[in-house]
């Protein structure tokens, strides 16, 4: 018999079963073509029409308007990291970063062997538990774009406002993606890796305005160059065809699930349950201001670290995997995406009582 956990991995994470279920439905036969879907050369008309799926699915979902491009690449949110400028800029540009995190770190890391990259706002002094204030942000003259971390995955920090500045706005949306509505109009460049919120590892979405195509610098790769993928429908070479089957699969979920209305409902319920649950007690604590706490990724600690390791091993023994922090700052941490059900939080919240009780 199969034994499925809580996943509270925040990435490769939690898949929704009922897509598990139908890609193993589909796995040897695909609707009647004699063979699984990562056995098709991905110019086949049926891998064509699973491709053009996914992504209609994802513009009606998101809402993406239609003078938007939609790409399906490879080599994660970090590949995007170099994509950005280098399809934004030309050399010798500047850009204006905001940091909130690690992984807005390593955009601006990255960032910087391409061009001069101006850090408007730095959380720093709050040990990164806060995102700056809503109207606060200020582009320097001469930034191409501003780019922001929409949900910084480690840190728990998630910006409750889509920032407005007069230069193409550029947001990683790795962990948040699909979590709730987002205005894309609002928006220059989303991207996000698969692995959180969309499916498996492997893929990476770029959501781009298209009047900002067609400026890439000549030495950029081929497989970053957003104008050359977008003309070669993303299959400049060979896609991850598995990977964009199983999305199109999980899009379609989240559709039944009633779309992104629905996520948000449920997705802010989970949050209010844990973070209710952390706030309620002496022993567990959450670091994040109220206002910029993620709906995705809820670090928490106990009184004590050398607790931290019996509290991960007895959630594991409890069917509740995934909960040890990230290895660069420790802590517990439950990523509660769209595929992990309330009564998994629920299960969570429980076995924290339990433990509270055991070692408080
Ligand atoms: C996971 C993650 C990344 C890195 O994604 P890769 O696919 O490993 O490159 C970048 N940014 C955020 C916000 C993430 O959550």
């Amino acid at each position: 018999m199969t034994v499925r956990v809580y996943n509270f991995s925040a990435g490769p994470a939690t898949m929704p079963l009922e897509v598990l279920e139908r890609a193993q439905s589909e796995l040897l036969d695909w609707r009647g073509s004699g063979m699984s879907v990562m056995e098709m050369s991905h110019r086949s008309k049926e891998f064509v029409s699973i491709a053009a799926e996914a992504e209609a699915r994802l513009r009606s979902l998101l809402g993406v308007p239609d003078d938007y491009a939609v790409l399906f690449l490879q080599g994660g949110a970090t590949g995007q990291f170099a994509a950005v400028p280098l399809n934004l800029t030309p050399a010798g540009a500047s850009a204006a970063y905001v940091s909130t995190g690690s992984w807005s770190k390593k955009a601006i890391a990255e960032g910087r062997k391409y061009l001069d990259v101006q850090v408007v706002a730095d959380e720093k002094a709050s040990n990164y538990a806060t995102v700056p204030a809503e109207g606060s942000l200020e582009v320097p003259e001469g930034a191409a774009y501003l780019h922001y971390t929409l949900n910084e995955t480690i840190g728990g920090v998630e910006f409750p406002y889509v920032p407005q500045v007069d230069v193409p706005l550029v947001t990683d949306a790795s962990s948040t993606i699909l979590s709730r509505p987002l205005d894309v109009s609002k928006f220059g460049v989303i991207y996000a890796g698969a692995q959180k919120n969309l499916g498996p590892a492997g893929l990476t979405l770029v959501v781009v305005r298209k009047d900002l195509l067609g400026q890439a610098r000549p030495e950029t790769p081929s497989v970053l160059d957003w104008s050359a993928m977008a003309e070669a429908d993303s299959m400049l070479n060979t896609p991850p065809t598995l990977a964009w089957y199983l999305v199109g699969l999980v899009l379609e979920w989240v559709e039944q699930q009633g779309g992104l209305e629905s996520m948000a409902e449920r997705n802010r319920a989970k949050a209010e349950l844990l973070y209710g649950a952390i706030d309620a007690s002496d022993f567990y604590s959450n670091p994040v201001a109220p206002a910029a706490r993620s709906w995705m990724n809820v670090p928490f600690l106990v009184p004590d670290p050398a607790l931290e390791k019996p509290f991960v091993a007895q959630a594991a023994e409890a069917g509740l995997s995934g909960l040890g922090g990230h290895r660069s700052v420790g802590g517990m941490r439950a990523s509660l995406y769209n595929a992990m059900p309330l009564e998994g939080v629920q299960a969570l919240v429980d076995f924290m009582t339990d433990f509270e009780k055991q070692n408080g």
